[in-house]
């Protein structure tokens, strides 16, 4: 599904991503853990196409996306959430997903403007979309509510909504449930597998709780210091000596 070929990504004199080579299979849950610094979300930025890496290549079902801009990425299948979503706070729920739908996968906002009679047109079936991907994430029920008045839980699920709703073949999760309770940290974890035995989804994660990705993932990857240091089964990450000492132990 994704196969990432020896990527580096520089930052000036800085390796935020160093020599990483990595294939995600197709309906699975992949997880990325590491150390804050480590290069996780630089990661996803190069798959999703908000940076270009400085050397590599990236395959997403056999098709170079390299260098591709990022709305060509999400239109070829790539959904992703941030670490911190930008919501409009005083737009409803619904409108935020019509109006992060069109943002993630025209090329910019002059592209929406200037095709605005034709976008009126796709309204219908944008709306259609958007209302399904709240249904799935569970957010039906606050459509019309608006971003301001909902809680931090559901503000987490809206960015599920808005990675879905691009009609995604993988989707890059950002540290999704990051700052939520051990309640509603289940209730994330059963969304994905979700994602995965009901829209057939790959999932790429970025975690810190490790509980979840220990009963959650198929395959970690670790990255520390821009490097994969390991990459396996949860249980064959867990006991990998270099892993240990370099996180898990730290
Ligand atoms: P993680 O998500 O694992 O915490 P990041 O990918 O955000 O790590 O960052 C990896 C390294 O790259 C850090 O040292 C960070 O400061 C640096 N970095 C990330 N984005 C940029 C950028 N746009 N410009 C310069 N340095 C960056
Ligand atoms: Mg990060």
């Amino acid at each position: 599904m994704l196969k990432v070929e020896n990527v580096t990504k520089m930052f000036g004199g800085l390796a935020a991503v160093s020599d990483v080579s990595v294939e995600f299979e197709a309906g699975r849950i992949n997880a990325i853990i590491g150390p804050n610094g480590a290069g996780k979300s630089t990661f996803f930025n190069l798959i999703s196409g908000l940076h270009q890496p400085t050397s590599g290549r990236i395959l997403l079902d056999g098709v170079d996306v390299t260098n591709l801009p990022s709305d060509r990425v999400a239109r070829l299948g790539v959904g992703r959430t941030f670490q911190t979503t930008n919501l409009f706070e005083q737009a409803t729920v619904l409108d935020n997903l019509i109006v992060g739908h069109r943002l993630r996968t025209k090329s910019g906002l002059w592209d929406v403007l200037i095709n605005s009679k034709r976008l009126q047109r796709e309204e219908k079936a944008a709306r259609d979309k958007a209302m399904e991907a709240l249904e799935f994430v569970g957010l039906a029920h606050v459509a019309g509510q608006f971003i301001a008045d909902i809680t931090q839980e559901e503000r987490k699920r809206v960015a599920f909504a808005l990675a879905l709703a691009t009609d995604p073949k993988i989707v890059l999760l950002d540290e999704p449930a990051a700052g939520v309770n051990p309640e509603e940290t289940v209730g994330f974890a059963a969304l994905m597998r979700k994602m995965v035995d009901e829209k057939g989804l790959t999932v790429c994660l970025i975690e810190h709780k490790m509980d979840m990705i220990m009963s959650l993932a198929d395959k970690i990857m670790v990255l520390d210091h821009g490097e994969k240091i390991a990459e396996g089964t949860p249980e064959e990450v867990r006991n990998n000596p270099v892993v240990i000492e370099a996180y898990l132990g730290g």
